[in-house]
């Protein structure tokens, strides 16, 4: 039993193929996992790593505790399942299942035995324990490869395609099992596919990848209702979603889909609450999606719903049994046969008669309708709204959303008018508390610049040569004024609380870190360093970057004879690493690592003003309330830096400043590789 954690792991190719690209995920102990996307996505290449017959190009994978990059697939305590089972034919069933237990040599014969013995009864294949492999269906031969991994209790289980090899009907029987399986054996299970119907029946939760890129990772069911791209989309569910350009108007509380050959329904916008009101103007073109299922026939839904209904004609019956698929053209002039854009799927009652031409009235159901931005294919309604655009009028310094007012910290020093303000959906704070302090007094997380070491620690400079700065008081308060709003409703989405408010005739949402008091009434505030305003000249004001960039490279300076120090040069400063950090850039660069271009990032709280450091001019000075921040020149790169208490700095200043090396991230510039 065993939890697992993939964080940032690449795996690029000799030859240079990016076969899978920042793969971040945690995996639960008991979890059953499906990898699923095109062939070529890299779903095996993913697994093979998991299971170390693959190394790990860059990133860190962790089975329960441990850190497994470097350890041997043989002791990773994992087992593996092919789809062409990959057994012994000299060997019978029982020498097979025995084989990997007989290595291991600290088992005796009847302890073995056993093993395979119960193991063969949990599979129903017993009665072929004498049996040589040629003597089997692949049913039967994949039910041994499975009985051959069970027998060492492994802590992780991955299968690969095991069931592609199988006819239709034993596949669907293998399904069943292989869950049943899973249930009985209490064990976590990663399985890759690139069929969406096992991985629908199967997961308890489904990464789709496309293209080496995890596109979204989800239970079937929030994968089939919320799905978050296109791609994502059209890949799970038969037949696929239907999608149709098109275009959204606001009227009132009701909004107006122009699609398919001017064609026009209407729905309630509490339908589309969620749509981002800049695709609402009428002109902005999106693909607005429907699956089969969602488009009703029954005269009941039809009546029900006379905004959303269509008046078509029958193009082609597939009749499958169980339902019958009709293909619609919402275009009188074109056919139904080839995907034109107008072309309209749907699931009906097999039980109906229907004829080809025949006249059809149909519904689709306006809560099922699933819209994404034409050119990106991102829903364009994510399940969290990452962020609200808010019409506001400033006057003396308060900003009126609606009747909602909020005092506008002297950063925005507003003329009078009106603006349009970003106010992401994680930028509402609940509670007056300051926060906790990260990092507790004398903590050793800051370390100084190269040249600031003294000799004693040269030596172990190789782990990482760490001198506490004097102060590492992080605290910093809450952001003040407070106001009070309505709570519409509430919705929790895996471990967030969305909160929605209405600012006058606009929908808001917020995130809540779980401290909103309960109610009817909520008090909150904004943190303005997220939130960027947009004047009525089209002037935008943009929010404070949380993301320092400064370039680096690894450098190293000779010692002793065989001695050397590592060290990071970061925009010309040189700094001490850590072993950790040292490892990893050697792990995934190897000894090009001294010519490697990386960019080095960290949050403007992991920067601090020292006497010594990188040096940097002091350009402006925003105060957001009660956070103030520096934004420095370093070269031409703009860093901000949040300001301490103890801090004396003006614009026009020179300063210097020391990184939280524990805190970096450093990306490998050119392969555009994450490496911490
Ligand atoms: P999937 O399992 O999703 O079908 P893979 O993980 O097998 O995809 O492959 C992902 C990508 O990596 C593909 O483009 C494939 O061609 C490439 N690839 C796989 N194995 C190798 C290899 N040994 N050398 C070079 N490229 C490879």
């Amino acid at each position: 039993m065993a939890s697992l954690s993939l964080k940032h792991i690449y795996k690029v190719y000799d030859g240079g193929v990016k076969a899978v690209n920042d793969f971040c995920m945690e995996i639960e102990d008991k979890e059953f996992i499906v990898f699923v996307g095109p062939s070529g996505c890299g779903k095996s290449t993913t697994l093979r790593m998991i299971a170390g017959l693959e190394e790990i190009t860059a990133g860190e994978l962790m089975i329960g505790d441990d850190v497994v990059n470097d350890v041997e697939p043989k002791d990773r305590n994992i087992a593996m399942v092919f789809q062409n089972y990959a057994l012994y034919p000299h060997m019978t069933v029982r020498e097979n299942m025995a084989f990997a237990l007989r290595l291991r040599k600290d088992l005796s014969e009847e302890e073995i035995m056993a093993r395979v013995d119960e193991a063969a009864k949990k599979l129903d294949i017993a009665q072929f324990l004498e049996r040589k492999p040629r003597a089997l269906s692949g049913g039967q031969r994949q039910r041994v490869s499975l009985g051959r991994a069970i027998v060492r209790s492994p802590k992780v289980f991955l299968l690969d395609e095991p069931l592609s090899n199988l006819d239709a009907k034993l596949r669907a029987q293998m399904r069943t099992e292989i869950s049943k399986l899973h249930k009985q054996l209490a064990t976590t299970f990663i399985y890759v596919t690139h069929d969406q119907v096992e991985a629908m029946t199967m997961g308890t939760r489904i990464v789709v990848m496309k293209f080496g890129v995890v596109q979204q990772i989800d239970t079937p069911k929030n994968l089939y209702d919320y799905p978050g791209n296109k791609f994502v989309a059209g890949f799970i569910g038969t037949p696929q979603m239907n999608f149709f350009n098109a275009t959204l108007k606001r009227d009132g509380e009701e909004i107006e889909i122009t699609f398919a050959n001017d064609r026009k329904i209407r729905v309630p916008r509490e339908c589309l609450v969620k749509a981002k009101s800049k695709y609402l103007d009428g002109k902005t073109v999106v693909t607005m999606g429907i699956r089969p299922e969602d488009i009703h026939f029954d005269e009941d839904f039809v009546k029900a719903n006379p905004k959303t209904a269509l008046d078509t004609n029958i193009g082609i019956i597939e009749a499958l049994g169980s339902e019958s698929i009709v293909y619609c053209e919402l275009d009188p002039d074109r056919d139904s046969i080839s995907d034109s854009g107008t072309r309209m799927v749907l699931k009906v009652d097999p039980r109906i008669t229907l004829s080809i031409d025949q006249p059809i009235r149909v519904a689709l159901d306006p809560a099922r309708i699933h819209l994404f931005d034409h050119e990106t294919e991102v829903s364009i309604m994510p399940r969290v709204p990452d962020v609200n655009i808010l019409e506001g009028k400033v006057l003396a310094g308060k900003v009126d959303f609606g009747g909602v007012k909020f005092a506008l910290p002297p950063a925005f020093a507003l003329a009078d008018g009106k603006y349009r303000f970003a106010v992401p959906s994680d930028a509402f704070r609940f509670n007056d508390e300051a926060e906790e302090a990260p990092i507790a007094e004398g903590d050793p997380k800051y370390v100084v610049p190269f040249d600031a070491v003294p000799a004693e620690f040269a030596k172990k400079a190789f782990v990482g040569a760490i001198k506490p700065l004097a102060h590492t008081d992080f605290a910093h308060d809450h952001i003040g004024g407070s106001v009070e709003v309505e709570l519409k409703s509430e919705e929790t989405i895996g471990k967030i609380k969305l909160l929605r408010f209405a600012f006058g005739d606009d929908p808001v949402f917020a995130i809540d870190n779980g401290q909103a008091q309960d109610g009817k009434k909520v008090s909150t505030d904004i943190d303005w360093k997220k939130v960027s305003i947009i004047g009525a000249d089209g002037k935008e004001l943009p929010s404070l970057a949380l993301t320092n960039v400064l370039h680096g490279k690894m450098v190293k300076e000779r010692t002793g004879k065989k001695d050397f120090n590592f060290g990071l040069d970061i925009a010309g400063k040189i700094f001490y690493s850590t072993e950790y950090v040292q490892q990893k850039l050697f792990n995934a660069a190897g000894r090009k690592v001294f010519d490697i271009k990386l960019d080095v990032d960290f949050d403007p709280y992991s920067v601090k003003f020292a006497d010594d450091g990188i040096e940097a001019k002091v350009k402006r000075i925003s105060n957001f309330g009660a956070e103030s921040f520096a934004t420095c020149l370093v070269g031409e790169e703009k860093v901000n830096v949040f300001i301490r208490p103890e801090d004396k700095v003006a614009a026009g200043d020179t300063v210097h400043l020391a990184l939280d090396i524990s805190a970096l991230g450093i990306v490998e510039a050119d392969r555009g590789i994450r490496i911490i």
